[in-house]
């Protein structure tokens, strides 16, 4: 090797660690830049980028004739958070009548503010105004929207049905004001009708909607 040679390596070698140096920090510089954002984001709270999902339900009837949830109706569900993926497994109820108050962006608060365990990031919930909807005997077998759900930063992944639901007999039979739902199904006797009532097979699913279709 000249001494010539040598100096064109040396040089090299120089620009290629400067360049690396330069690549690395700016990969670093970035990176940091971009935690600092995520952790910003998590910190200061409520993310915005909101979804509506509705809630579709589909059961079969026995002597009845609509089934329905009023505004002090809890839903139970678990949740995922959409910044880290995080869904943990505890049931988080979810009323209309009650609102958390976040701070003074909000002045009307959210059915629901929860912070997820993992990311540390504020996520919220709120159910669309006007729309609930009745699930009646033509919706049997099929699956019909109950709810929608304004979620900002989570969603919804399970539905557990539970206690609350107003069941109305068939020919102006019975209402009964407090159904529970366990393992899909629920039964009672209507004594106004002579008959029995029940509900089966009570699925649920998930969907999302544009806009705020109800
Ligand atoms: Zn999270």
């Amino acid at each position: 090797m000249t001494l010539a040679h040598f100096c064109l390596n040396c040089i090299g070698s120089y620009y290629s660690a400067l360049y690396c140096i330069r690549k690395f920090n700016r990969q670093t510089v970035f990176i940091f830049l971009l935690k600092g954002a995520i952790l910003l984001e998590g910190k200061q709270g409520i993310n915005f980028a909101m979804v509506f999902i509705s809630l579709q339900i589909s059961c079969q009837f026995e002597n009845i004739e609509e089934i329905k949830t009023d505004s002090s109706y809890s839903y139970f569900l678990k949740l995922r958070c959409n910044n880290c993926g995080e869904s943990d497994d505890i049931w988080h109820d979810i009323c209309e009548e009650e609102r958390t108050q976040h701070d003074t962006r909000n002045a009307k608060g959210y059915n629901m503010i929860i912070k997820c365990k993992m990311c540390s990031r504020e996520n919220t919930i709120d159910i669309v105004e006007d729309s609930k909807k009745s699930y009646v005997e033509d919706d049997t077998g099929k699956l019909k929207s109950i709810v929608t759900f304004d979620c900002r930063g989570i969603e919804p992944i399970d539905f557990d049905p539970r206690e609350g639901f107003i069941v109305k007999s068939s020919d102006n039979g019975t209402t009964f004001d407090n159904a529970e739902i366990e393992n899909g199904d629920w039964c009672d006797f209507d004594e106004k009708n002579g008959k029995s009532v029940a509900i089966s097979e009570f699925k649920s699913n998930f969907v999302k909607v544009k806009g705020t279709k109800k």
